[in-house]
């Protein structure tokens, strides 16, 4: 487990070659089918979240798939470190 933030204000930039931040995520991890936060697991409202590793070492944006009320969350909460996909800058 590792913990992360959500990241505000990521905006509506689409990656470039995919149709939603989701759809990034699955090319590389498969089908997106619940919310990976710890305790969560829900299976709907998924969305392609941005989040930050709670770490001074490691300030690279990764996406998550989150269910929406989860990717409202402003306090730090735990995901599988092996469910990150880091955003590459363009
Ligand atoms: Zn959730």
């Amino acid at each position: 487990m590792i913990k992360v933030r959500n990241l505000k204000d990521t905006a509506n930039e689409i990656p470039s070659g995919y149709g939603s931040w989701i759809a990034y995520w699955e090319s590389q991890k498969g089908e997106a089918t619940y919310c990976h936060r710890v305790g969560c697991s829900t299976t709907v409202d998924l969305e392609g979240a941005h989040v930050q590793k709670v770490s001074m070492h490691d300030r690279s944006w990764y996406i998550v798939p989150l269910c929406h009320t989860c990717n409202e969350h402003t306090d730090a909460f735990d995901v599988d470190i092996n469910e990150l996909v880091v955003v590459n800058p363009e």
